[in-house]
């Protein structure tokens, strides 16, 4: 049964602040309401969240979610109640009380969202609990882990099956981002969704660039990607914990703020890192691969490889990590061939001869992927079995450098000849060196410095000539024999072109490029077309006192930032300038939990900022929040309103002292009285003086209301108006949760 009144569509701007769906949401919300089970395959930053969570806020009873991340639960918990919806989480962390309290909650009805760890559900006090409460629907986070065939395999999911049994006629939502077909049909089988629909969208990442770099320069290269994601989130990945310490120690000593992050730290230390990047205290982490599984910040605009990823799928999912929030993110990977040595080094102290040679497998597909001159979009979704038919993505360093192009045709006639004369033998770095007139003792030994085409190249650098033979590759002129030692043949394509003296244009080297690298270029490349979610050009200097503010509220309130309001709120409020709480509501992300509690603060804020410069409030010709990608300049026209916010201050607390109530005083002055109520709050966290007495609920309401702040906290209005129920009025809990505050605060 769903609650008739709340429509989906309705939900969504009143608790999420949306006023449209992401692609394929509207389906599986409306599948899921209708009492089918499903799978939805998203990729990371897809929107899987809100496909189990708006169908909770509709459907009458609890929505329990089993999810693998332990670390995370609270962090979305947060994040569901600072848009007022009642969710707790029952995991290891809490105490046998705090337990007890929370299943209270939940079975009272207080609680639409409960997380659960999986390991949880083999405990029998916990499925008495299950079986006392009106469960609506079972969400499956991260359903891969329910697999062995995934790579994270999570015995404890197989619990799932139980509860299947236990709640035959309850729904379920299984979500991940990991799709292989194996792991799909896992799944489905696992969790018995045999009667359910599938749910796959594209593995696409529209909103992320991609370059590949070599590691020639890489401090360089570094310095002036971090420079062009000045304070924002950046993580670097390295290969071992050493380099992650030096690398952090290094960006510290030229005063760029960073912190390492690998399972070798202190438990301690490690925490403490890893939330101080999420709390926007630290912009840059550097890790090994196992900083990731617990991290949701949605606000990553840098991933950089600073090593060779273990195979395309691993880079897939650290550079997923980037942009979940949607807007225009960069993932630069440095490369080399010493990298590549020395994972081959590791792969060959496996002792599993199997484990081995899928290991290789993986490497190859990852150094394909590096080497190889194509799109790299292209790449990883032909990997992950998706057809990508653009020709240019626009949006990644070979399809920008695609465009300017150069004759190759003397050069391709070298390097072809020199694999030739070498015996059709050789990998790509031994050609070179041949080329280039190396007398490095292999040379000499295979006498190969007495070919003709020793030393016929000076014009290129050995690893421009890498470059050159992988393009001549991608361009079906030279073939690669796979093998332990890749080597390097000539194509019936390739002999033509010698026979017939073709003539070959090449995209521009990458390799060949001085100063700045492409990363910067590609950066620039998707601002100036339509990657990105959201608005590019807003007021950069508005946007960063925002950043502020909110980072400010969040350390208040011990949450992260991105729960107060994400990067794409922000921008949106950058770009239109609202200063009224009417069009503060129409901000992406901005629902009505959010209004009540952050409004005021922002608007005061972007009024003073707007005044100062005569900005207007653009709101309404901003289109459909969020979704209209739209930019331009900001108008700069001059506004004539005169009133300061001190004297709006003032004349409310005039009022007050006149004894008027709240309403008085709203009809008086023409505002509303959430306004009213909120400049009231201003004032008494500024310490003002007020006079309040005559505002207060009668004692036994007060009374009820103390108990309800007592077991909900005083954070959020709305659990405590869940606990108490409709007949409280939000502005009456508002004023005596000031006036409480006070009392505790004299105490
Ligand atoms: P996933 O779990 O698939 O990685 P999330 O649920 O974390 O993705 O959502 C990714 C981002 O998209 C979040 O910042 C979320 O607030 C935002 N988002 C989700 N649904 C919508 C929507 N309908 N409109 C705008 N933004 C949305
Ligand atoms: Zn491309």
């Amino acid at each position: 049964m769903v609650n008739s009144q709340l429509t989906p569509l309705r939900a969504l701007k009143e608790n999420f602040g949306y006023d449209s769906f992401l692609p394929l949401q509207e389906e599986i919300v409306e599948n899921v309401l209708s009492g089918r089970d499903s799978l939805a395959l998203m990729p990371t930053g897809g929107g899987k969240s809100l496909c189990y969570q708006l169908p909770a806020v509709c459907l009458p009873g609890i929505t329990l979610v089993v999810s693998p991340l332990i670390a995370l639960m609270k962090d979305q918990v947060d994040a569901l109640n600072a848009n007022g919806i009642g969710a707790r989480f029952i995991n290891s962390s809490l105490t046998a009380s705090e337990i007890e309290l929370a299943q209270a909650q939940a079975s009272r009805g207080r609680v639409k969202i409960l997380y659960v760890a999986p390991e949880r559900l083999a405990i029998p006090g916990f499925r008495r609990f299950l079986q006392g409460v009106d469960l609506s629907l079972i969400a499956v986070d991260e359903a891969h882990c329910i697999s062995e065939w995934g790579h994270e395999f999570r015995p404890d999911y197989r619990n799932l099956s139980q509860l299947r049994a236990d709640f035959p006629g309850v729904p379920a939502i299984a979500l991940t981002a990991t799709a292989t077909t194996r792991v799909r049909e896992d799944i489905v089988e696992q969790l018995g969704l045999q009667q359910g629909r599938v749910f796959l969208s594209s593995f696409n990442r529209a909103n992320l660039t991609y370059s590949v770099e070599s590691k020639e320069g890489f401090w360089g290269k570094l310095l002036s990607l971090l420079q062009s994601h000045d304070g924002e989130s950046a993580i670097i990945y390295c290969f071992s914990r050493r380099e992650t310490e030096e690398l952090a120690a290094d960006l510290n000593e030229r005063g760029l703020l960073a912190r390492a992050y690998h399972a070798g730290l202190e438990p301690e230390i490690r925490r403490r890192n890893q939330e101080d990047f999420i709390r926007d205290r630290v912009p840059i982490i550097v890790a090994t691969i196992a900083f990731g599984m617990g991290i949701d910040k949605p606000d990553i605009r840098l991933v950089v490889h600073h090593s060779l990823p273990k195979s395309l799928e691993g880079y897939y999912q650290e550079t997923g990590r980037a942009g979940r929030d949607g807007l225009a993110s960069h993932c630069a990977l440095f490369y080399s061939y010493a990298d590549r040595a020395r994972q081959e080094y590791f792969i060959n102290q496996l002792e599993n001869r199997v484990e081995q040679q899928n290991a290789y497998l993986k490497l190859n597909q990852i150094v394909e992927f590096a080497e190889v001159p194509v799109c790299r979009r292209r790449s990883i979704l032909t990997y992950f079995g998706e057809q990508w038919d653009q020709e240019n993505c626009g949006a990644c360093d070979i399809c920008l450098s695609a465009s300017q192009e150069f004759d190759a045709t003397e050069i391709a006639q070298k390097v072809l000849s020199a694999v030739i004369r070498t015996g059709e033998r050789f990998g790509a770095q031994h050609v070179a060196r041949v080329l280039r007139g190396s007398r490095e003792k292999r040379v000499l030994e295979l006498g190969h410095d007495r070919l003709s085409v020793h030393g016929i190249v000076n014009d290129f650098t050995e690893e421009q000539l890498r470059e050159v033979m992988g393009l001549l590759r991608a361009n079906g002129l030279l073939a690669r024999n796979e093998g332990e030692y890749a080597t390097l043949a000539v194509s019936p394509r390739g002999r033509e072109f010698l026979n017939q003296r073709q003539k070959l244009s090449l995209p521009a080297l990458k390799s060949a490029e001085t100063g700045p690298d492409t990363a910067g270029r590609v950066t620039r490349g998707i601002a100036e077309g339509d990657g990105g979610a959201g608005p590019e050009d807003f007021d950069r200097e508005l946007f960063e006192e925002l950043r502020a503010l909110r980072r400010q509220l969040a350390e208040d309130q011990n949450v992260p930032p991105f729960v107060v309001f994400g990067d794409v709120a922000l921008r949106f409020m950058a770009t239109a300038f609202p200063q009224s709480l009417e069009s503060f509501g129409r901000v992406p992300g901005v629902g009505s939990a959010k209004l009540e509690q952050y409004g005021d603060r922002f608007v005061a804020a972007i009024t003073t900022f707007a005044r100062a410069r005569g900005l207007e409030d653009r709101t309404g010709e901003m289109g459909r929040a969020g979704n209209s990608g739209s930019s331009g300049r900001a108008g700069r026209r001059r506004e004539g309103r005169t009133a300061g916010r001190g004297s709006t201050y003032e004349q409310t607390r005039e009022l007050l002292s006149q004894g008027l109530t709240i309403d008085e005083i709203a009809s008086r002055r023409g505002l509303a009285s959430t306004t009213i109520i909120g400049q009231i709050e201003r004032m008494a966290s500024q310490g003002q003086e007020l006079s309040l007495e005559h505002l207060l609920p009668p004692p036994d309401r007060l009374q009820k209301i103390r108990e309800a702040l007592d077991v909900c906290g005083d954070e959020y209005l709305k659990p405590i108006r869940d606990y108490l129920g409709p007949e409280f009025a939000y502005d009456e809990l508002r004023l005596a949760r000031l006036f409480l505050r006070e009392v505790a605060r004299l105490e």
